[in-house]
């Protein structure tokens, strides 16, 4: 199955396509052609910005970190409509799990009412959800929050300069 060319989340069905790479919505179809004009910039310097955001204070509640790439899953439908969208936020895990719990409680209201893809899409989005609760930690930064931290190098040039924590709560996709 295809892989998101900006949150690596896999598509199960439809998304958005550009050239080879195919991507979760248009919102990520963004985040990915930002991220190709973001290539340039020297990988050392992306590196060592993404260590300072992980090893940095959380953006969100001013907690330790590690800081990384949070992701949750909502999903949500009216009669023969459903939308389901990825959503990220640089924050710390324990920040990430609350958001991931509220985000499965928004899938079970929300979820189910339309046919067919509220009933087929819903449990996908909470296994999602649940996956992120209570998936291994990561050690290290990952993919994610290094491409984020290149595409928000890439916007804001003055980034650079700043500490990184401040800006850190703005790496949203
Ligand atoms: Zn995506
Ligand atoms: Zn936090």
């Amino acid at each position: 199955m295809a892989r998101c060319g900006a949150c690596s989340s896999t598509i199960i069905f439809g998304g958005a396509k550009a050239g080879s790479q195919q991507f979760c919505n248009n919102n990520c179809l963004q985040r990915g052609q930002l991220l190709a004009a973001s290539r340039q910039l020297p990988d050392d310097l992306v590196r060592a910005k993404t260590a300072e955001i992980y090893r940095g204070v959380c953006p969100k509640c001013q907690g330790p970190g590690p800081v990384d790439v949070q992701m949750s899953y909502r999903i949500w439908s009216a009669l023969f409509m459903t939308q389901w969208v990825s959503r990220t936020k640089i924050a710390c895990r324990s920040c990430g799990r609350k958001q991931q719990f509220l985000d499965t409680l928004f899938c079970l209201f929300l979820g189910w009412w339309g046919f067919p893809w509220g009933l087929i899409m819903t449990p996908v989005q909470i296994s999602r959800n649940l996956g992120k609760m209570f998936g291994s930690e990561n050690l290290e930064p990952s993919p994610n929050l290094e491409n984020a931290v290149r595409i928000w190098l890439a916007s804001n040039p003055g980034a650079m300069q700043s500490p990184a924590w401040q800006s850190a709560g703005k790496l949203t996709g």
